[in-house]
């Protein structure tokens, strides 16, 4: 590592959101940030990754760039083409929402964390809930992310961050598995001006399913949730009983 660390700071709610700005304030002592953001709004992508169409990188000054892509592409072309070498750690947020239990596999925040993770760099997302404090978050996130250089992350493991809007007066930060949430899978049917029905997913506010020490159960109490993810996902204990199928021992004879 170079005398001072280089940080790759992005987010999934673009370039002007106010959190992004709370996390460059908070991260700025601890090395040389480079922000490369999407240019517009990109919640809930995941981890997209455009590869069917040009990619466009706005120098917006010093070390920062909006790009008219997703998280991913920011983290992609930030580390492979913008920045002067590989960053020591990609901190990605603060997200306006939390991004807890289930949330991890559509949120564009965790994506962007997600793919620093894939490329080797420690990484790690951070996401308030609405109407928190961005400082407050952005003090966790200093913390975290000096510890991180400091010490590192396994290979393959990424951090996850979630801060309540309101902090209980004795909060702490409790490492908590993953819950489950209850998104209640709500569809609005309307009609739009011209009379075509159009559909609008995930109108009715989400819930969690009461587990006890869960990041859900966590921030609902006012505490700050603290989770290791590993985005390999193999289901390495059902692979034994897939090789038992008829399907495992298909070949070209039996079709
Ligand atoms: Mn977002």
């Amino acid at each position: 590592m170079a005398d001072r660390p280089l940080i790759l700071v992005t987010n999934d709610d673009g370039i002007h959101a106010r959190g992004l700005q709370a996390l460059i304030d908070a991260l700025e002592p601890l090395g040389d940030l480079w922000v490369v953001a999407p240019e517009v709004n990109q919640t809930a992508v995941g981890r997209a990754i455009s590869i069917n169409r040009a990619l466009r990188a706005h120098p917006l000054g010093n070390r920062r760039f909006a790009v008219d892509g997703t998280p991913t592409d920011c983290v992609y072309l930030g580390v492979c083409e913008l920045l002067p070498r590989a960053p020591d750690l990609v901190a990605s947020g603060i997200n306006r929402g939390n991004n807890l239990a289930d949330d991890v596999f559509y949120s564009g925040t965790v994506g962007a964390a997600i793919e620093g993770c894939a490329m080797g760099i420690p990484s790690f997302a951070v996401s308030l809930e609405y109407n928190g404090d961005d400082a407050f978050a952005g003090r966790l996130a200093s913390h975290l992310a000096a510890e991180i250089l400091e010490r590192g992350l396994p290979r393959g493991t990424l951090l996850n961050m979630n801060v309540p809007c309101q902090a209980a007066p004795d909060w702490r930060v409790r490492v908590a598995p993953l819950g489950k949430r209850d998104y209640r899978r709500a569809v609005e049917r309307r009609e739009d001006p011209r009379g075509r029905l159009y559909y609008w997913l995930g109108s009715k506010p989400i819930s969690y399913v009461p587990i006890e020490g869960s990041d859900c159960d966590v921030v609902a109490r006012g505490d700050v949730s603290l989770t290791a993810l590993r985005p390999e996902i193999t289901a390495h204990d059902s692979l034994t009983h897939l090789k038992t199928w008829r399907m495992a021992s298909l070949t070209q004879s039996s079709l």
